[in-house]
């Protein structure tokens, strides 16, 4: 291997040689075949995806006067002319590039727009190439403005921008905008093992896979990574190395880990998460392979397996493990994943530990078509109901348990928070009619009126505020007429037939924590709905 940096060395010089971003490459190539090219571009897009390097090879075929151009042939068989082969040494005088990130101040620009006026030395165009152009400051934006609505013959401004959007419009307004994209696993893979090959590298195929998903699209990352793992060891990379050098697990490990989650063997996944961390994996980066995995399954069971960024064998496996559970229970996974914080070298690590043993609890609710998967089920109240049955009491811990809500947009958020309004708006009607009816107890509609009721289907889940209230209420529902007339104010102000469901836990959230609040009597007087206003010691 040379000591040349290898993302310098095999950075792209004709049009054909730039990876993945085909779209962009068509459209230039055209431009300068049909003389048509504009007199300001800009390029956009993440870091490391081939902006500037397409810059400069745009600035050669501006000023290469061979027919054809230099720019236009193929990698195999690549000859330069002078003004070329100066662009690609770097010491063609009409190419000026300037890092905006530190060259941004007004007089700066200034400068540039004094030069520009001049007639290029050499080449047939001035090209400037301003990267990072979003580093700009406010009055040299303006005064580049001036340069583009007005702009010397002979001149052409490349703007490179990982942030379009911090660009003023009239700028993005004067350019051509081309947008660059992340680079794509199999592209990255392929050239990794293009480049290790004339290297001498060798490079397991794992590996291979490893260095394309762990470089976000961006090829110099990948090609940086490639020269690290290769320095350290000594040019022979195995899958293994550059696991334990990412702190990774392998793909199988983690799917393996998922599909444990899956299969509800809490034992069996905190195993093979033990293994992993003893074999020096990171926490927080298996927390995000099970998330990849598990988004893996989900895109496979809709049938958007091409849209992944994985390679062949993975996807075959992600599917293989997909057709056996549903897409609730893998949502559910996913989303107590994805709520749960994992510090990177957490060690023991106990997050990951719990979110898996939570994981493993997540349950497929029936009749349920809003993909929400529970963690648990609650015991339900029918109008036949000879006993009113309740589940085996629980400890606190288990009854915390959160519901996972799948991600939803926030135009549906704003429904729900309408939804929830209304539904309070109802729950309301409900305690205040049951305050008139006649046969059930005054205070009854009090003691519901400080439950949280929440409508899910067909049902209306009820928290009560602490295990004497809800005591209360069952005691009182377990008269099936007292149970009937709820029932029915309940159906008559929703307007539908929802099953009252008594949750098994209680919402302990209490603003005020006096000891008041225990005595017997302000403990019975809030039991029968009454609510404190004030407390005096
Ligand atoms: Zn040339």
């Amino acid at each position: 291997m040379s000591d040349k940096v290898l993302y310098q060395k095999w950075r792209p010089s004709v049009f054909s040689e730039i990876i993945g971003q085909n779209h962009v490459v068509v459209t230039l190539k055209n431009a300068v075949e049909l003389s048509k090219t504009s007199h300001a571009y800009l390029f956009c897009g993440p870091r490391g995806v081939g902006k500037t390097t397409t810059a400069r090879v745009m600035a050669k075929a501006l000023n290469c006067p061979s027919s054809p151009n230099c720019c236009m042939q193929e990698p195999s068989k690549k000859t330069f002319c002078e003004t070329c082969e100066s662009i690609n040494q770097g010491t063609m005088i009409d190419l000026i590039e300037i890092d905006a990130a530190s060259n941004r101040s007004i007089d700066d620009i200034r400068d540039i727009k004094e030069k520009a006026l001049y007639a290029p030395n050499m080449g047939k165009v001035k090209v400037y190439i301003i990267d990072e152009a979003h580093g700009l400051t406010g009055p040299a934006q303006q005064a580049f403005l001036k340069l583009l609505e007005e702009p010397p013959p002979n001149v052409v401004i490349i703007l490179a921008t990982t942030a379009a959007d911090s660009l003023p419009l009239t700028i993005i307004s004067r350019c051509q905008r081309f947008d660059f994209k992340r680079i794509n696993v199999k592209e990255i893979s392929t050239h990794i093992k293009f480049i290790a090959k004339s290297e001498e590298i060798s490079i397991e195929k794992e590996a291979l896979d490893l260095i394309a998903q762990n470089c976000s699209g961006s090829l110099r990352d990948a090609e940086n990574l490639l020269q690290q793992i290769a320095t350290m060891n000594k040019n022979k990379i195995t899958g293994h190395s550059l696991v334990k050098f990412l702190g990774l697990t392998t793909f199988a490990a983690s799917i393996e880990i998922l599909a444990k989650i899956l299969e509800k063997d809490s034992t069996k996944a905190l195993i093979l998460l033990n293994e992993q961390i003893v074999n020096g994996a990171d926490p927080s980066m298996i927390k995000n392979q099970l998330l990849t995995n598990a988004r893996g399954l989900i895109f496979s069971k809709n049938g958007l397996s091409s849209l992944l960024q994985e390679t062949e064998h993975a996807i075959k496996k992600l599917e293989e493990i997909g057709s056996n559970y549903d897409l609730k229970t893998i949502n559910g996974v996913a989303s107590i994943l994805l709520k749960t914080k994992v510090t990177s070298n957490e060690y023991p690590p106990i997050g990951l530990e719990l979110a898996i043993v939570e994981a493993c609890s997540v349950e497929e609710k029936s009749n349920d078509d809003d993909g929400v998967a529970v963690t648990k089920s609650y015991p339900t109240l029918q109008k036949n109901d000879k006993e009113i049955s309740t589940s085996t009491p629980r400890n606190a811990i288990q009854d915390a348990k959160v519901i996972p809500e799948p991600k939803k947009s926030s135009a549906t958020s704003i429904t729900n928070v309408n939804r929830q309004d209304e539904g309070a708006d109802l729950w309301k009607q409900v305690c205040s009619e049951l305050r008139r009816k006649k046969g059930v107890k005054y205070w009854l509609g009090g003691l519901l009126s400080s439950a949280s009721p929440q409508v899910k289907e067909q049902q209306v889940i009820l928290t009560f505020k602490s295990n004497t209230m809800r005591q209360n209420f069952l005691d009182e529902i377990s008269n099936g007429k007292i149970r009937e007339v709820v029932q029915s104010a309940v159906s008559d102000k929703y307007n539908k037939d929802l099953k009252i469901i008594v949750a098994d836990s209680v919402n302990t959230e209490q603003k005020d924590s006096s000891p008041l609040y225990k005595t017997p009597i302000v403990q019975h007087a809030i039991s029968m709905g009454a609510k404190v206003k004030e407390t005096k010691e």
